[in-house]
């Protein structure tokens, strides 16, 4: 799960991360009242969206006043705002983070990533901040330090002194970057990080270390353990479609593929994908409907996998263990009353209850290619969404 940046700022000071001083504001009358409160030379109106890039696309201004920051939330608050990372739809601004200027003497990158094959929490810096890392990473590697934390003995002060000394600090700054490391490398064990950037990671002329920038992501799969994270889901920046499935007990990711994918058991879905791609196409979507999953359910995955424009074939690739293959002809053939399949429909189905199934598919006047084998049904797949 991810959270917003004020959300995030809010949670590292608690941990005595350092962070400008400010607040979200829900209005332009909001930001200037948070804006006079903080009585500094200058301030910054931050677009609060889920997404990076937001200094390029306009969502990140300098405001001299707080009447100026008044003037500034009004535009930014409602606006679409695009960055590389929202997709051409870009995300509507619904609030603004009001904040302290900061005098940058220095920008760097710090991260907290989970390398799985390490099995190691991995702290991630370099020198050049306040652009992408993964440009980084690909043109000079040499400028990343990957310091990785052995968990039997967590992070210790030498590991935060070395990251420090390759950021190039030195004096009091390197202490001030223990201090902030430690920080947050508690703020992210404590909490079941997933994920934290700071970009930028800076140094002021006035000679502190603050987290410019701040984003945290959390796993899933923890949150039961911390309500008061979970309290900071924040619905409006989720993909509609995932939400809806979610309620219906479905997983579902949206990809940019054309080939709609609709199976069960997250395994098989994984590997539907994979050989999808193996014969040259794209997936539309990762969708699992579950081990067990009611006519109902499936026919609620057609029509997610319908909705998208971009589907030109769909892929049912079933192997019924617990789910019976009866139940999805049901579903599909339900879905297909409902809504009607306007699009090539090739499926794949195996297990229990087959023969009803196939029986109940061929028997339903639908038009439906079946493939012998998962291979031969993709291939099937991939060529009738290129129209072969
Ligand atoms: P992002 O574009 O979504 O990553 O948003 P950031 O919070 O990283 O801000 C983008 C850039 O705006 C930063 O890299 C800084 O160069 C600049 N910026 C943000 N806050 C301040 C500030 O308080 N003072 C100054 N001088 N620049 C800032
Ligand atoms: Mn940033």
């Amino acid at each position: 799960m991810n959270i917003h940046e004020y959300q995030a700022k809010d949670l590292l000071l608690r941990y005595g991360v350092r962070v400008p001083t400010g607040k979200v504001a829900f209005s332009a009358e909001g930001a200037e009242q948070i804006a006079k409160d903080l009585s500094c030379e200058k301030f910054m109106v931050k677009a609060q969206i889920h997404a990076g890039g937001r200094g390029k696309g306009g969502g990140v201004k300098l405001a001299a006043t707080p009447g100026e920051v008044r003037q500034i939330a009004s535009e930014m608050l409602g606006m679409r705002l695009i960055t590389h990372q929202t997709g051409p739809e870009g995300k509507i601004v619904k609030k603004v983070l009001v904040e302290e200027a900061s005098n940058i003497e220095k920008e760097m990158y710090l991260g907290v990533v989970i390398d799985r094959t390490r099995e190691k929490i991995v702290l991630m810096a370099s020198s050049e901040g306040g652009v992408e890392i993964e440009e980084i990473a690909r043109n000079h590697p040499e400028k990343i330090l990957r310091e990785c934390i052995d968990p039997s003995v967590g992070l210790q002060p030498f590991n935060c002194r070395k990251i420090a000394y390759f950021l190039g600090l030195n004096g009091k700054t390197v202490n001030k970057a223990v201090s902030f490391i430690s920080g947050l490398y508690k703020a992210f064990t404590e909490n079941d990080g997933s994920l934290a950037e700071m970009n930028p990671l800076i140094v002021t002329r006035e000679g502190e270390v603050l987290a410019l920038d701040a984003k945290l992501n959390f796993d899933d799969n923890a949150l039961y353990r911390h309500p008061e994270i979970e309290k900071l889901h924040d619905p409006a920046e989720e993909n509609p479609m995932e939400l809806e499935a979610k309620k219906w007990g479905i997983s579902y990711v949206k990809l940019n593929g054309n080939i709609g994918c609709l199976v069960n058991g997250a395994g098989l879905a994984m590997a539907t994908m994979d050989i999808v791609k193996y014969h040259g196409a794209e997936p539309a979507n990762f969708l699992d409907v579950g081990g067990g999953a009611s006519a109902e359910q499936v026919t609620q995955a057609f029509k997610m996998i319908l909705s998208d424009p971009n589907v030109k074939a769909i892929f049912v690739n079933i192997f019924g263990g617990i789910m019976k293959c009866d139940t999805i002809a049901t579903g599909i053939i339900t879905a297909a009353k409902e809504v009607g399949i306007g699009v090539p429909l090739v499926v794949r189905l195996e297990g229990t209850n087959v023969e009803l199934g196939r029986k109940m598919l061929g028997e339903s006047g639908l038009n439906i290619t079946t493939g012998a084998d998962m291979r031969e049904a993709a291939s099937k797949a991939v060529a009738a969404a290129q129209g072969r």
